[in-house]
C-alpha cells in the first residue's frame, strides 16, 4: 500500500503523505511520492503540484521501523525522490505544518518552493544517532539560511521554529497555519504562469560569509562538547564542503560520511539508547488496553532529600503537591530547599517570577495524614527502615481514597513486604527516584508480586509527564541499578587492597567515560550509605565478602564531601577531589594488615574489573527476570549512573567487546584476586558459547 495519496483540483495536484503518526518517510511513502510525481507530471491538466502531510505535520523524517531493514535502502531511495523533484518539469510547493524533520526537511528542500506554518518544527537531528543528514541536507540547508544557522541546526540538531527563519531564503512565505493550503496553492499557481527555469537550491550559493572563521569556531566548539562523538565534525565537514565546492561533489561528501559513520561504534550506541527508551516504555503484559488511573493531585511523605527533590517534578509539571512531614522543622527546611531551587531556576531565566510563584503555590506543606485523602498517587520517602515505612503504609491505608496509588522511595527494602502491611497490595507499587530527584532522569518502576496492572501504565505515563526514563524492574535488593553498582563497588574496593590507590581507579574509569569514579561518587552520595548496607550484609549475607578499606574510611567519619573529607579532601564550599595522603597510607596500611604484597596495577585492569563486574550482574538480572530486557540495563546505566552514551550501557559495551572476551577475562581475575569467587553468571557464560549477544 502506497502511503501517499493524490488528488487534483483547480489545476494543482495535491500529494499528501499519509504514513501515521510522523509521515515517516519509508519505501511505501517514498514510491507513493514518485509515482504521484509521474502522475502529475503526465496529466495536461495539472499545472502545479503541492505536496503537503496528513495528520500531526509534513514529516518527521527516516521511518524508524525501517531502521536497519532491507527496506531503508530500498529504491526509490531519499536522494532518488529527491532528484525527482527537482527534475519534476511542473513547479513542486512544499506545504509544511506541525513538522519537517531530518529526511522530511530534506524532502522539502527538493522542492522549488516552500511555505511553512510558523509554528513549524524545522530540523535535521540526525546528529543526535550519530548521523548526519543523508540526502542533501547538509548541502542545501546553508545555501537558504546561511551557514552560521545551518552549523547550529545541524550540529546540534536542534529543531528551530519556521516563524525564526522567516526572513531566510529558506521559505517563500511564512504564514499562519489557517492560510497554509491557499498560501501554497497561489505560490503553485504563480509559479506555474512563470517563464523561465524553475528555482532549485542546487543551484544556489551559500550566502559568502567569513567561512575560515566561522568553521574553525565550530570545529573547536564541537571538540569540547562532544570530544567523544564523529558526528559533529562530520557535519560540518560536510556544511565546508557546501560553502567550498561544488553541489555534487559536495553531495558525494556527504553521502560519504553517512557511510562512514553508520558504521562507527558511537553511532550504534547512540541508536541503541534511542530504541531502548522506546522498548522500555513497552511492559509485555500491559497492552494499551489497559487504563491508566487519572493523576491529578500527587502527596510526598517525607521532606528529606528525596521527598523535596520528588516533589518538584510534579509541581514543574502543574500538578499540586501535598508534602507530608512528621517534624515541623523537617517540613520547614524541605519547603524552603523546594523555594530557593526554584528561585535559583528563575535567576537563570528558566521561568519567570510570576512561573514561580504559581509553581510553589500548588505546594502544601502538611503534617496531618487527613489531608492526604484526596491524592491520586502517595510517594513514600521517609526513612530507609521497615518499621518506619510499615507505620506510614499502614497509616495510609486508613486515609488513602480507593483506587489511590501507593508507591515507596525505598532503594533496598523489599517492596512486597511493604505492600503486604497493607489491605491493598495491589495498588502499591515502587517509584525509585535517584538523587537529586528533581534532575536526575532515571525512575526505577518497582513492580511488585501483586501491583496491578493499571497502576503500573499510571506510573509509566506519568514518568513521561514528569520528563523521567522510566525502566521497570522487579523486587530484589538494590533493583537494577544498585545491584548492580554493588559488585562494581566491590571490585573497587578489592583493587585497592591489591594495589590501587583511589584516584587511580577513579581516574581509570572517568576515561573509560564513567562520568565519575567509584569513589568520587561515593564521596558525592555520602559513604555511610554504604557502610550501612555493608553492615547488614555482613549479618544477613556473611558468604559475600567485601573489602574493609570502606568502613575504616567511614570509622574515620570520612563520609565525604558533607563531612567535608571521604576517600578525598575537600575545602570548605568547594567539591574539587583533592587525594588525600591520609587515605593513601590507610590503604597501603590495610594491604599490610591482610598480608597482601601490593602490585601495579594496570588502568586496564581497573576498567575490566569494575565494567564486567556491571555486565556479570546485569546477566543475572536479566536471567532472574529483574529486567524484561537487556537495554533496559544499559538504558538505567546510561540515565542513572553516568555510563557513556558513546558506548551504549554495559550490556551493548560487552556486546561490542564480545561475550566470549568478556567471559575469559572474569575467569582470568578471578584467579588471583582477593574477593570470594567471582563467578561468571549462566546467562553470560551460555550466551558466550553461543556466540550470541545480549542485545539480539
Ligand atoms: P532523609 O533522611 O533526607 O529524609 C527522610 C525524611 O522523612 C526526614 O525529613 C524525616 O523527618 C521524614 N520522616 C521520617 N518518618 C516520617 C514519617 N513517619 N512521616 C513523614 N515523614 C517522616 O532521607 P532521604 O535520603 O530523602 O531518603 C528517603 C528514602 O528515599 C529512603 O527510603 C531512601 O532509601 C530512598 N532513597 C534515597 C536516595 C538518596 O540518594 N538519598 C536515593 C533513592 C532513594
Amino acid at each position: 500500500m502506497m502511503t501517499a495519496s493524490y488528488q487534483v483540483d483547480q489545476g494543482i495536484a495535491l500529494i499528501t503523505l499519509e504514513n501515521p503518526p510522523v509521515n515517516g518517510l519509508g519505501l511505501a511513502t517514498r514510491q507513493g511520492i514518485v509515482a504521484a510525481l509521474k502522475q502529475a507530471q503526465a496529466d495536461a491538466a495539472v499545472q502545479a503540484i503541492v505536496i503537503c502531510g496528513g495528520g500531526r505535520g509534513f514529516s518527521g523524517g527516516a521511518d524508524i521501523r525501517e531502521f536497519g531493514k532491507p527496506e531503508a535502502m530500498a529504491e526509490p531511495n531519499l536522494p532518488q525522490v529527491i532528484a525527482a523533484m527537482e527534475a519534476c518539469a511542473k513547479p513542486i510547493v512544499a506545504a509544511i505544518h506541525g513538522m519537517a524533520l531530518g529526511g522530511g526537511l530534506e524532502l522539502a528542500l527538493g522542492a522549488h518552493y516552500r511555505v511553512a506554518a510558523g509554528d513549524a518544527k524545522i530540523g535535521l537531528p540526525e546528529v543526535n544517532l550519530g548521523l548526519l543528514p543523508g540526502a542533501g541536507g547538509t548541502q542545501r540547508l546553508p545555501r537558504c539560511v546561511g551557514v552560521e544557522t545551518a552549523l547550529q541546526m545541524i550540529v546540534t540538531g536542534k529543531p528551530v521554529a519556521a516563524a525564526k527563519l522567516a526572513k531566510s531564503t529558506l521559505f517563500d512565505q511564512v504564514v499562519g497555519i489557517s492560510e497554509l493550503r491557499e498560501a501554497a496553492a497561489a505560490v503553485a499557481l504563480k509559479a506555474a504562469d512563470s517563464e523561465g527555469p524553475l528555482p532549485r537550491i542546487r543551484d544556489r550559493q551559500v550566502p559568502a560569509a567569513d567561512f575560515v572563521t566561522i568553521f574553525a569556531g565550530a570545529r573547536a566548539m564541537a571538540a569540547q562538547t562532544a570530544p567523544h562523538f564523529p558526528a559533529p565534525q562530520r557535519c560540518i565537514d560536510a556544511v565546508e564542503a557546501a560553502c567550498t565546492r561544488p553541489f555534487d561533489e559536495g553531495l558525494r561528501l556527504e553521502g560519504q560520511a553517512f557511510v562512514d559513520l553508520i558504521q562507527t561504534p558511537e553511532s550504534m550506541s547512540l541508536r541503541h539508547a534511542f530504541f531502548a527508551e522506546r522498548a522500555a516504555s513497552k511492559i509485555e503484559d500491559i497492552g494499551p488496553e489497559v487504563q491508566p488511573r487519572a493523576i491529578a493531585s500527587v502527596a510526598v511523605i517525607g521532606a528529606g532529600t528525596m521527598g523535596s527533590g520528588i516533589s518538584m517534578n510534579f509541581l514543574s509539571a502543574g500538578i499540586p503537591v501535598h508534602l507530608l512531614e512528621v517534624k515541623e522543622e523537617a517540613l520547614q527546611r524541605g519547603v524552603a530547599h523546594i523555594r530557593k531551587t526554584y528561585e535559583k531556576s528563575a535567576q537563570k531565566g528558566r521561568l519567570s517570577a510570576e512561573q514561580m510563584e504559581q509553581t510553589l503555590a500548588l505546594l502544601k506543606p502538611t503534617m496531618d495524614f487527613a489531608d492526604l485523602a484526596d491524592a491520586d498517587l502517595i510517594i513514600e520517602a521517609v526513612f530507609e527502615d521497615y518499621a518506619v515505612k510499615n507505620a506510614v503504609f499502614g497509616q495510609l491505608d486508613a486515609v488513602a481514597k480507593p483506587g489511590a496509588i501507593l508507591a515507596s522511595n525505598t532503594s533496598t527494602l523489599d517492596l512486597d513486604k511493604i505492600a503486604a502491611v497493607t489491605q491493598r497490595p495491589a495498588d502499591v507499587v515502587g517509584m525509585h527516584f535517584f538523587s537529586p530527584a528533581n534532575i536526575m532522569k532515571l525512575l526505577e518502576v518497582v513492580r511488585g508480586k501483586q501491583t496491578a496492572r493499571d497502576v503500573m501504565a499510571t506510573v509509566m505515563a506519568l514518568a513521561k509527564t514528569i520528563r523521567k526514563t522510566a525502566v521497570v524492574s522487579g523486587v530484589c535488593d538494590g533493583f537494577i541499578g544498585n545491584r548492580m553498582i554493588e559488585q562494581y563497588g566491590r571490585q573497587a574496593g578489592f583493587l585497592l587492597d591489591e594495589g590501587a590507590l583511589p584516584a587511580q581507579v577513579d581516574a581509570a574509569v572517568e576515561r573509560f567515560g564513567m562520568a565519575m569514579g567509584p569513589f568520587r561518587m561515593g564521596d558525592l552520595a555520602g559513604n555511610d550509605i554504604g557502610w550501612a548496607i555493608r553492615k547488614r550484609r555482613y549479618v544477613e549475607q556473611p558468604e559475600m565478602a567485601y573489602s574493609k578499606t570502606a568502613d575504616l574510611l567511614c570509622e574515620r567519619g570520612r563520609y565525604g564531601q558533607k563531612t567535608g573529607a571521604g576517600w578525598y579532601d575537600y575545602q570548605p564550599g568547594d567539591r574539587t577531589a583533592h587525594r588525600s595522603a591520609e587515605v593513601d597510607q590507610m590503604v597501603i596500611e590495610h594491604s599490610a594488615a591482610l598480608g597482601i604484597t601490593r602490585r601495579e596495577i594496570s588502568d586496564e585492569e581497573i576498567v575490566e574489573r569494575l565494567i564486567y563486574a556491571l555486565v556479570n550482574e546485569g546477566a543475572q538480572i536479566l536471567s532472574e527476570g529483574i529486567a524484561a530486557r537487556a537495554s533496559d540495563i544499559d538504558l538505567v546505566y546510561l540515565s542513572g549512573y553516568g555510563f557513556p552514551l558513546w558506548r551504549g550501557g554495559p550490556m551493548f559495551y560487552a556486546d561490542q567487546v564480545g561475550l566470549s572476551a568478556v567471559v575469559k577475562a572474569i575467569e582470568g581475575y578471578a584467579q588471583g584476586y582477593q574477593g570470594d569467587a567471582w563467578i561468571v553468571a549462566p546467562l553470560l557464560k551460555s550466551l558466550a558459547e553461543q556466540g550470541k549477544r545480549f542485545n539480539g
